[in-house]
């Protein structure tokens, strides 16, 4: 691949951020893009430039067949004033398992990285300072081919946009309620459920849609096949403490490999907690619940770090934590992963990657 084209125009004055900000919906001045021809043998013509709308055929095989992926990673400025990622590289990696699960070519994982950080170094003055604000990066890649037959294509695109985010809670670090549902199923064991695939949200928006009407924050996804064993929640891996256990979902395939939820791992692991991934069935959690040996649960992710959970409803059976204060274990965890991605807690894994 040939260098990376930097074609930037200057903005004559300087954006003013609202004072919240809804997730996802401010963009900062520029992309990273670049394109993929068979033809041609491989990814050609990598360019930062100024975020303008795109242009694709309406037969974008995107659009019709739903090759896509896409990862989200944050950018965060220290205390210091330095601006650092947590673990970029994973996310590449990641968006390359992806990839190769869609059809779709994977790209050179060290040319990608340094693209990212030459773009948020551009844009850096995007990055809001407020407690718990970051800027949201948002790699997307997809088809582009015109074609209405159906096959993998031959063009794709890969874009790499940013967004100025605020903390997922505003009020502060809030118990959120979820509801297991065994209606739908997300994503089945050997389908696409490990990758960060658009497919995979298409197929949750209905049960989050009914969660939402009663009340609820966020569908705990259950196995497709038994509708037996947790998953993950919305765009979150699911954790749960027992007396003696920290334990989350082992990667079956039809669960998202987070790097919040390997980050928790490791923590928990260098804390010296007894801590498992493997099959935990709802009953199971049920059953905890009434012997009093479930303690908390909580969600993990790159949007909200950790969100503890206030309650859980399956049908008739209701499993209420607090309402108002996040459990311990979750709230520790949270202190410290957003402590390291801040600068005020050691970064004893070297999880952060330094723009400047
Ligand atoms: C992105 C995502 C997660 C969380 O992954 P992180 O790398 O921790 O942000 C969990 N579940 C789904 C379905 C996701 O798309």
């Amino acid at each position: 691949m040939n260098d990376l084209n930097i074609d930037i125009v200057e903005r004559e004055t300087k954006v003013i951020l609202p004072e919240k900000l809804v997730f996802g919906k401010i963009y900062t001045d520029h992309i990273f893009e670049v394109d993929y021809d068979e033809e041609l043998g491989g990814w050609y013509n990598p360019t930062i430039k100024n975020f303008e709308n795109i242009n694709l055929s309406p037969a974008a095989m995107v659009f019709h067949y739903g090759q896509s992926i896409f990862e989200g990673l944050k950018a965060y400025k220290q205390d210091n004033g330095r601006v650092a990622l947590f673990r970029p590289e994973k996310n590449v990696e990641r968006l390359n398992r992806s990839a190769k699960r869609m059809c779709i070519p994977e790209i050179d994982p060290d040319f990608v990285l340094k693209a990212m950080l030459e773009l948020v170094r551009i844009d850096k003055d995007w990055i809001p300072t407020r407690p718990g604000h970051s800027l949201y990066i948002r790699p997307v890649m997809f088809a582009s081919e015109p074609l209405l037959g159906v096959r993998s294509a031959v063009n794709f695109k890969l874009i790499i946009m940013l967004s100025p985010v605020g903390p997922y809670y505003p009020e502060g670090f809030k118990p959120v309620p979820i509801y297991a549902t065994d209606k739908y199923a997300r994503a089945v064991r050997k389908g696409i459920g490990e990758a960060k695939t658009a497919g995979n949200y298409a197929a949750s928006l209905m049960g989050q849609h009914e969660a939402k009407k009663e009340g609820y924050s966020q569908v705990l996804w259950l196995d497709a096949i038994e509708q037996k064993y947790l998953e993950e929640v919305g765009a979150m891996n699911i954790f749960v403490r027992f007396k003696n256990e920290v334990t989350t979902p082992m990667l079956t395939g039809s669960i998202l490999p987070g790097i919040t939820r390997m980050s928790v791992l490791q923590i928990l692991k260098d804390w010296g907690y007894n801590t498992t991934e493997r099959m935990i069935s709802l009953q199971e959690v049920i059953d905890a619940y009434k012997t009093g040996d479930l303690i908390e649960m909580f969600g993990t992710g790159t949007a909200a770090v950790i969100s503890s959970v206030s309650k859980l409803k399956f049908n008739d059976q209701l499993l209420q934590f607090s309402e108002t204060e996040a459990g311990e274990l979750g709230t520790k965890l949270y202190e410290e992963l957003a402590g390291i991605q801040y600068g005020r807690v050691e970064d004893k894994h070297n999880w952060m990657t330094y723009i400047d």
